[in-house]
């Protein structure tokens, strides 16, 4: 994934498209008072500069998909793992709710479930039956919405031809109106996402951790 932030204008439609579609529980007032909301894609405020020459600009945040998870070295019971397209995944009904991952995960991207997930009034009905909902106890994270994967990917066989870039999209990149979130196969040396890795603009969240993120963010400051 590529996030553009000289494009990003702060809108959070990423952040409430990946709520719909992942079926996440709605925040109430209880929840932010004790900090304890599910927000797969988060934009956090962050602050550059020095008074009086200080700017804010927005930060979208979705789970990094580390090359080295840190998240996946201290799960005990192998219920959080890389999976074979190399995404960090969650198996909920293996997890025990220890929140060792959650600890580990230096960018924050892992939420447990304190209580079980409601949604005020209809909203339940509007759940994508295509992702599973947590029940209390465990802990969920970003899939890069791996369900759209499954589904591209039975496209592509029934049509007898191989995944092509762009078969498959997240849901926040899809509703992205500045067009600041880019996705692709950072495996393939010929894909935009890869090329974007050489961008001059180019950073990685907490490079230095040596986590290896998957998710470039390009900015010009
Ligand atoms: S909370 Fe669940 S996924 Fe995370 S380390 Fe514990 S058992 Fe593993």
């Amino acid at each position: 994934m590529v996030i553009d932030l000289d494009k990003c204008t702060g809108c959070q439609a990423c952040m409430v498209a990946c709520w719909t579609e992942n079926n996440q529980p709605l925040p109430d007032p209880t929840m932010h008072r004790e900090g304890r909301v599910i927000e797969w894609m988060k934009v956090l405020p962050v602050q550059e500069g020095e008074y009086p020459a200080v700017r804010q600009r927005l930060l979208p945040i979705p789970c990094q998909h580390c090359e080295d998870p840190p998240c996946t070295a201290v799960c005990p019971v192998f219920a959080t793992y890389k999976n074979p397209e190399g995404l960090v995944a969650q198996i909920y009904p293996r997890c025990i709710g220890c929140r060792y991952c959650v600890n580990a995960c230096p960018y924050t991207c892992k939420f447990f479930n304190w209580s079980a997930p409601q949604w005020p009034g209809q909203m339940a009905a509007m759940h994508n039956p295509d992702v599973s909902v947590r029940p209390r106890g465990v802990t969920e994270k970003c899939s890069f919405c791996h369900h759209r994967l499954q589904q591209a990917k039975e496209r592509a066989a029934r049509e007898g031809r191989p995944l092509r870039e762009g078969d498959y999209v997240p849901a926040c990149m899809q509703a992205c109106p500045a067009q600041a979130i880019r996705f692709g196969d950072l495996e393939d040396p010929k894909s935009a996402v890869s090329a974007e890795r050489h961008n001059p603009r180019r950073f990685l969240l907490q490079e230095e951790l040596g986590t290896k993120p998957k998710v470039t963010y390009l900015s010009e400051a």
